[in-house]
């Protein structure tokens, strides 16, 4: 049997565990290509036009490997963290595609509820069964993707002795380099280092969200947050680049508290659409980056907000 994964959305961060657990079970594992124009399209064709880049571009990952596979996971990923849930557009994403593509292979939409190892084994219990009866084979399946997630490290925290961004947004945005046109590179050759959140420590994360008057409820919202507030708080970068969805209802909240939160400090928005140039963000990161060059060597008040 031939597992399709797309290689679209979360996959960045869980991809191990999916693999690990079909290879396991003793499937043939294949993946989309990393993302492209050629799938840009298809996402841009098969979507709906409200949604967002991220969700577009992992329609054009479904497509581009439907007719390859037997078997498709298209992750319904509800929660991450207790008391917590990801944007609605991941609990609705099997019907988004199943009802924009036509002639779709048998698929796989059960709900993942990874809060803890024992939710998480209720997903691969069930969805195990989808390739083989064996339930020894299963739980050995299981134990070795979590293995495989438990050692998979993201994160960026570049060494160079230069200025220092902290690069905040989802975890699409910042891994996905056609999402992003080679943003990281692209700072990184302008000298800047790049900071992710991967490297501020949950409780840090949470003792900037006990100043807001409400925790936010989405677990990026909670994360992007916290990070950003507490990178410029301790002032362990030089600026913020938040990059951002068009159309993402999550980021046009977050963003707003951040700039409430921060004041002066220096603050880029990078929104990306598929109509965005690449020209344009290039222009935009250069500019900042002078501006924090000269706000390093004259500590003046050189407006702040991109
Ligand atoms: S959080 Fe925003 S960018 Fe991510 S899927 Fe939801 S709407 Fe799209």
């Amino acid at each position: 049997m031939i597992v399709g994964i797309p290689k679209g959305l979360l996959y960045y961060k869980y991809h191990p565990f999916l693999i690990t657990f079909f290879k396991e079970l003793g499937a043939e594992v294949i993946t989309s290509e990393d993302t492209n124009k050629d799938i840009l399209d298809l996402g841009v064709k098969y979507c709906v036009d409200e949604a967002c880049l991220p969700i577009k571009i992992f329609h054009g990952h479904v497509v581009s490997i439907k007719d390859k596979c037997d078997l498709m996971v298209i992750p319904r990923i509800m929660q991450l963290n207790k008391n917590e849930f990801i944007c609605p557009k991941f609990c609705g994403l099997p019907e988004m595609v199943l009802n924009s593509i036509d002639n779709m292979p048998p698929t796989i939409t059960d709900p993942i509820y990874a809060i803890s190892k024992n939710t998480l084994y209720r997903w691969a219990k069930t969805t195990g069964t989808r390739v083989t009866h064996d339930t020894f084979k299963i739980k050995h399946a299981y134990k070795k993707a979590y293995e495989s997630l438990i050692n998979h490290q993201t994160g960026i925290n570049d060494k160079l002795n230069n200025m220092k961004i902290a690069l905040v947004g989802h975890p699409y945005n910042i891994y996905d380099n056609y999402i992003n046109m080679n943003l990281v590179s692209k700072l990184n050759k302008l000298g800047v280092a790049v900071e992710t959140m991967e490297f501020t420590q949950d409780f840090l994360i949470n003792l900037e969200i006990n100043n807001l008057y409400k925790k936010p409820f989405w677990t990026f919202a909670r994360e992007n947050y916290g990070f950003a507030v507490n990178a410029a708080t301790e002032k362990r970068v030089d600026g913020i680049i938040y990059i951002s969805s068009f159309n993402c209802g999550i980021d046009s909240v977050i963003i707003e508290l951040i700039k409430d939160r921060i004041g002066s400090f220096p603050f880029l928005t990078l929104k990306v659409d598929e109509h965005t140039g690449e020209a344009g963000i290039e222009t935009r990161v250069e500019a900042f980056t002078d501006m924090l060059e000269r706000r390093i060597q004259n500590e003046s008040n050189i407006p702040t907000h991109g």
